[in-house]
């Protein structure tokens, strides 16, 4: 558990009775979680866990473990149920840890489940995670941004709450950033492509699935642009795609060995 001279030396603050802490746990790896986000897994009375969160955190807390994510085969908890039980949970005196996979606000509903808190009067504090789209793609050896191949970088939904391909300026996209960065992208990723390229980005521009990054079983595809599609169908469905040439830094970077997560 938190090596309490550690949480003594950061002079950490404790997760309150009342209190909810919405906590990112990192893309994977349990290492990644932050100094705050073990804390607080020492704390809580109960955490509300997402789907994404690795077992080996939650086995660190003695607290009640609630499952609200959404998983293939299991009801999946309505985003008002889980804002409500957090809401209850804390008016009720209890320590509430919201663990979510990467960072809260990337993508997350975080900035949900924070807007239900403060309209309810319940006191809470947001402890950021490493997101997948920046962590995930570190494990890949892929850095997001680098001085020789892109000064900007663009984080997109590949779709939203509808289920249906993010409706965007493909052209804008396209001008905006030299890499794309997709979260949610696998599904629609033919069909991303296919804008990008009618937007006039090249079918041979560098492009990387990173499937389960920073987890065992991470698996790492090199494509182009226009070998995006066929790549995307064979990958396993827990994916950031990247557009860009800051993916050919790979071949030089990856520093991950198999099982070393
Ligand atoms: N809040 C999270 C993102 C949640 S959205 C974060 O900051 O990382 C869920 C999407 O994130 C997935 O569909 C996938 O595109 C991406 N994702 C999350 N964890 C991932 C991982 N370990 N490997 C690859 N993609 C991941």
């Amino acid at each position: 558990m938190m090596n309490q001279e550690i949480a003594a030396g950061l002079k950490l603050p404790r997760l309150e009775q009342g209190w909810v802490w919405l906590v990112g746990a990192g893309p994977g790896d349990p290492g990644l979680i932050t100094a705050l986000g073990l804390q607080a897994l020492a704390d809580a009375d109960y955490v509300l866990f997402d789907a994404l969160v690795d077992e080996k955190l939650l086995a660190l807390s003695r607290a009640e473990k609630i499952y609200a994510g959404k998983r293939a085969g299991v009801r999946s908890c309505k985003q008002d149920e889980i804002s409500q039980l957090l809401v209850d949970l804390a008016k009720d005196g209890n320590r509430v840890l919201r663990l979510k996979g990467g960072d809260p606000f990337v993508f997350g509903r975080g900035g949900e489940e924070a807007q239900a808190l403060a309209r309810a009067g319940v006191p809470f504090r947001i402890v950021p995670g490493i997101t997948a789209g920046i962590g995930g793609l570190a494990y890949a050896g892929i850095p997001v941004t680098h001085r020789d191949t892109n000064h900007a970088v663009t984080f997109i939904t590949g779709h939203g709450i509808d289920g249906k391909l993010t409706e965007l300026d493909w052209a804008a996209v396209s001008r905006g950033a030299p890499t794309l960065v997709f979260y949610m992208g696998r599904k629609f990723a033919g069909e991303i492509a296919q804008a990008l390229m009618n937007a006039g980005r090249a079918p041979s521009e560098p492009a990387a699935i990173v499937a389960n990054a920073a987890r065992a079983d991470q698996e790492v595809t090199v494509t182009t642009l226009g070998g995006l599609a066929a790549a995307a169908e064979k990958a396993p469905a827990l994916a950031i795609i990247v557009i860009g040439e800051n993916v050919t830094l790979a071949k030089e970077l990856s520093w991950l060995a198999p099982q070393s997560v």
